[in-house]
């Protein structure tokens, strides 16, 4: 028998889980819902997307269906570390043995429907417009708002994914059933893209296309760019919530003054049209979400930021996402697609990942200056003496989490201590903010 299956969210996680159950042998009926327009027809608003990083771990979720890697690649640059601009002007790089992919979040799901358009299903429909309203889980329905009319519409189904993000929808479902538990807090960083045109080579900066660029300020405050397909630049400026700074620069000229004073080799780049539209862009805080299950009953599941929302910092957010969805495929090749079993072994295995994902996300960077200096020390001995003495050495946690061969969990045991240092000295500090 066919089995309908509705996903909430057209974002990287909902779309791929679309392209893994239709090569289920034709076994499912599947409807996308989304609150936004379709992005492959409707111009997105910058201040809606940013830059990811794609690591080996995302990857090899791609890899499972046939072309969406070479499609993703098509449209993604290669990176391989990172470079750290001092204020000196001198740099510090962190090179990676194996490359990462650098895309557009939006891009990436433009990318995935529409290799889910080629393959013409009639086992897919598409509705963008539809936001989620109201799900009940005992009736198996769930209740969508169409934008363009107003109209309400209920579904039914048999399997419900709740891949709606952080502020899940079909998360708040699960308020109303018992023994669910879910911490949410906002990072302690918020943030605002930024977007710069391409270098005039006569300014001869040392910015490195195939690294992430980043820059740091004494009180935290961050500037991540990265090289686009186009030759600008793209990236986000990350602040403490606390610190009013960047949200009070209204203005073109204040900001210009800002980027004068405080990053002056961004300001020779900045474009007075840039700093106006930054001006404007709205500040974005990011959630990040701690659940004591991914399901529920035998028909529920949550997936990607729905499940464990998190920091941006070690930009592993859409990977976990897409791995989520090559976990789920893999259970339910060992359960026979019986979903209610598929749905709780969901919750059993991935859990604690994503706890573990949460804390290394909000961890693994230190705010102080001694510590971050420790950080650096930490992973280039991991780098040259991990090699030659693994039993004295651990491999470099960044390594670690990009490459996907271990677990979240995993990792978050090896280096557990390390956590637990960066989250007292991290608290500390934020108590006397
Ligand atoms: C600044 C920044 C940088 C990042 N960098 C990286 C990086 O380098 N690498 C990385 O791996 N991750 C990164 N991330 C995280 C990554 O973007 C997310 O983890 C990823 O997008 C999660 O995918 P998802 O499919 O679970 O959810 P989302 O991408 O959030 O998609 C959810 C979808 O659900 C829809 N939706 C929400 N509510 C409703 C509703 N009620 N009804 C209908 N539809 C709804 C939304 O419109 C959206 O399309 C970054 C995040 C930020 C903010």
């Amino acid at each position: 028998m066919v089995k309908k299956v509705a996903i909430v969210g057209a974002g990287p996680s909902g779309v791929l889980l679309a392209h893994y159950l239709l090569h289920r042998q034709e076994q499912y009926q599947i409807d996308i819902f989304d609150f936004r327009s379709d992005p492959r027809t409707v111009a997105f608003s910058k201040s809606r997307t940013f830059s990811i990083v794609l690591s080996q771990r995302g990857i090899n979720a791609l890899q499972q269906i046939e072309g969406l890697e070479e499609a993703v690649k098509a449209i993604s640059l290669e990176t391989n570390g990172a470079v750290l601009h001092q204020k000196n002007g001198k740099t510090r790089v962190f090179s990676r043995s194996y490359s990462q992919l650098s895309l557009d979040r939006t891009s990436l799901v433009i990318q995935l429907l529409e290799q889910l358009a080629i393959k013409g299903s009639n086992q897919v429909n598409l509705h963008f417009n539809h936001e989620c309203t109201q799900v009940d889980f005992a009736a198996k329905q769930v209740k969508f708002k169409q934008l363009d009319t107003d109209a309400e519409i209920t579904v039914n189904y048999d399997l419900l994914i709740g891949a709606d993000g952080a502020r899940s929808v079909v998360r708040e479902g699960f308020l109303q059933t018992d023994n669910f538990q879910c911490e949410q807090n906002y990072v302690v960083n918020d943030y605002k893209s930024l977007f710069l045109p391409p270098l005039d080579p006569k300014l001869n900066l040392n910015w490195q296309q195939n690294k992430v660029n980043s820059w740091r300020l004494d009180n935290s405050i961050n500037i991540l760019l990265v090289y686009q397909m186009d030759s600008s630049w793209s990236g986000v400026i990350l602040f403490p919530h606390k610190d009013k700074t960047i949200p009070e620069l209204t203005t073109k000229q204040e900001v210009l003054n800002y980027f004068r004073q405080n990053f002056p080799e961004i300001a020779q780049v900045l474009p007075a049209s840039e700093a106006e539209d930054f001006a404007n862009r709205p500040v974005s805080r990011v959630l990040t979400v701690r659940c004591n299950r991914y399901h529920h009953g035998d028909s529920v599941l949550l997936i990607g930021d729905a499940a464990h929302g998190v920091s941006p910092s070690l930009g592993q957010g859409c990977n976990a996402a897409l791995e989520d969805v090559n976990i789920f495929n893999q259970i339910l090749d060992e359960c026979a697609d019986n979903l209610a079993v598929a749905v709780e072994k969901f919750s059993l295995q991935r859990q604690a990942d994503g706890i573990a994902l949460v804390e290394l996300s909000d961890y693994a960077f230190p705010t102080s200056k001694k510590l971050f200096v420790e950080l650096l020390l930490r992973n280039r001995l991991s780098k040259y003496f991990f090699p030659i003495f693994p039993k004295f050495f651990l491999p470099s946690l960044f390594e670690l989490v990009a490459e996907g061969k271990l677990s979240y969990s995993e990792i978050f045991n090896l280096y557990q201590d390390w956590i637990a240092k960066v989250k007292k000295s991290n608290q500390q500090i934020l108590a006397k903010m």
